[in-house]
């Protein structure tokens, strides 16, 4: 009897405890997958295609009846779910998707030039720095959530960012930093190296270039992010995926679609990966979201601050902390300055800025 009331004191005490311990602590067997996706538009990730685009010689090369058969429905719903199936099928049930301004839902990008690097840089540094105002920009230096994780306990050395473009790199400060950081044309490198990762490493020397020297394709990066994931079991792992840009500059929208269907492929394709595997399962949350928007009509293929709506943008995210809110309805204006506290608040860490003032956590995410 004695001997119970003990051990139920200790339980007791132990509990208290518990609830007492930091956010950190409780938190910090979370994992999180950070994904990017150069210049994807709102607009087909809550519409589907365009019909107007979708039919407009000047913007395909792809055989109409195929590109009707493989993207269009009258039917809103039909027609997004057919372009990105594992989005409106899964997160669109599971998690939140914040952009759909038809409702009132907005997602902007706060930095005022509406392109590559400053809008990477904001995302992941959680401020804007004017000074990021070229995507020929220097290393930045700013502190980014990465960065900030890698700094922490039982995260130390288990932060990667694999990159589609050199650029993406340099934000990432890839030269003073200690975490892993994989550019086009660099081998992941390591004493014991998978099969898997070796296929990786010698795909991106053998596919084409056609995106030109800085830039790699997204099938070579979800190679080298997939295979990493399975050795090295990062915490954090950042994938920067960029075709979808290339495409839309070029004004391919056949080739923009039917690369954000393979984005979409992909993305269930790493989610499974992560639920198949003991070191992540139930303890893993996704955030997607581009880097800037693009401008309507036939301005869709470009962005900048001349080129009106390339500031709006959206964001998708998931995971076992995270309410399955769906398709986001509330009126309300979210920046992606707010990107790097929430991220870090999902994994049970506090992040702030001395020399910036840091975007709020997103309530509904992390809260
Ligand atoms: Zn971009």
């Amino acid at each position: 009897m004695h001997f119970t009331l003990k051990r139920l004191w200790c339980i007791f005490f132990l509990c208290i405890c518990v609830s007492k311990l930091p956010a950190q602590i409780q938190a910090n067997d979370q994992n999180m997958v950070i994904i990017l996706i150069d210049g994807y538009r709102w607009q087909e990730l809550f519409h589907g295609a365009e019909w107007n685009l979708l039919n407009n010689p000047k913007f395909n090369s792809m055989d109409s009846l195929k590109r009707i058969h493989d993207f269009w429905s009258d039917d809103i719903n039909n027609r997004r779910e057919k372009l990105m199936p594992f989005t409106w099928k899964y997160i669109a049930k599971k998690g939140q998707l914040y952009g759909n301004r038809d409702l009132g839902n907005n997602v902007n990008v706060q930095n005022p030039y509406w392109f590559s690097y400053p809008g990477r840089a904001e995302a992941l540094s959680g401020f804007v720095d004017t000074a990021i105002n070229s995507n020929n920009y220097k290393d930045n230096e700013n502190m980014n959530v990465l960065e900030f994780l890698n700094q922490q306990n039982n995260y130390h050395g288990k932060v990667a960012g694999i990159v589609c473009w050199v650029p993406a790199g340099k934000n990432l400060n890839k030269d003073k930093t200690t975490m892993m950081v994989n550019i086009p044309w660099e081998d992941v490198h390591g004493t014991q190296l998978t099969q898997e990762q070796i296929l990786a490493n010698e795909l991106q020397h053998i596919a084409p270039r056609i995106l030109g020297d800085g830039e790699r394709l997204d099938f070579e990066v979800y190679a080298l992010a997939k295979s990493y994931i399975n050795a090295n079991h990062p915490k954090v792992i950042y994938i920067d995926f960029g075709d979808t840009d290339e495409y839309a500059h070029e004004g391919a929208y056949d080739k923009y679609l039917e690369d954000i269907h393979h984005l979409d492929a992909m993305i269930e394709k790493l989610w499974l990966l992560i639920q198949a595997d003991p070191f992540y399962k139930d303890k893993t949350s996704f955030i997607i979201f581009p880097d800037h928007g693009r401008g309507v009509g036939d301005a869709w293929t470009d962005h900048g601050s001349d080129v009106m709506h390339s500031n709006e943008t959206w964001l998708a995210t998931w995971g076992p902390a995270i309410k399955p809110l769906g398709e986001m309805k509330t009126k309300e204006q979210i920046f992606q300055t707010q990107y790097a506290a929430t991220i870090a608040q999902l994994l049970g860490f506090k992040y702030n800025s001395l020399l910036h003032k840091v975007g709020k956590v997103l309530p509904q995410v992390a809260e």
